[in-house]
């Protein structure tokens, strides 16, 4: 209560749109080469944010649900692995085809942006090893990379609209 500034919501609003610049870009990418471009990249998009739902404290998991989650599941467990991303596109094999693709290439491109994080991830939980990298989040870095990924969307949605 009266808090102004939460250090904590704001990195992790940093990483919301540093997951959904790269998520768009990943859509954006594949566009061209699906069925139905429009479903396939917003199903591309909602799963390169959908991992974060295991954090109360980002953007995706600042409600009850994902707070009970928590309780269960560790922020970048289980729900940022592997297996986790298998078992979830195996499922949609069988009940959701088209959806199982482009939430496999959503998934990936988070989980790859958060391995390049000095915290890493527990990539094949439940190994304990953690792969980690050096881009901070929140720092100058992040803000480099989601840069680098809106010059690409908005170059992408360009060529797109001028049919290159
Ligand atoms: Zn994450």
């Amino acid at each position: 209560m009266g808090k102004v500034f939460n250090l904590n919501s704001f990195l992790y609003s940093m990483q919301f749109w540093t997951h959904l610049s790269a998520g768009i870009f990943a859509a954006l990418v594949l566009f061209s080469f699906v069925h139905n471009p429009f479903l396939f990249g917003l199903i591309v998009v909602v799963s390169s944010l959908l991992p974060d739902i295991d954090s109360p404290t980002s953007k995706l998991g600042r409600n009850n649900f994902s707070k009970t989650l928590a309780a269960f599941f560790k922020h970048r467990g289980v729900i940022h692995s592997v297996f986790f991303m298998l078992l979830v596109y195996f499922f949609l094999l069988m009940f959701w085809h088209f959806a199982a693709l482009p939430f496999l290439v959503g998934y990936s491109v988070h989980l790859l942006l958060d391995l390049l994080t000095p915290r890493g991830l527990r990539l094949f939980w439940p190994f304990k090893f953690r792969i980690k990298g050096f881009v901070r989040s929140g720092g100058l870095l992040e803000v480099f990379v989601f840069v680098i990924f809106l010059i690409l969307d908005c170059a992408l949605i360009s060529i797109h609209l001028l049919g290159l």
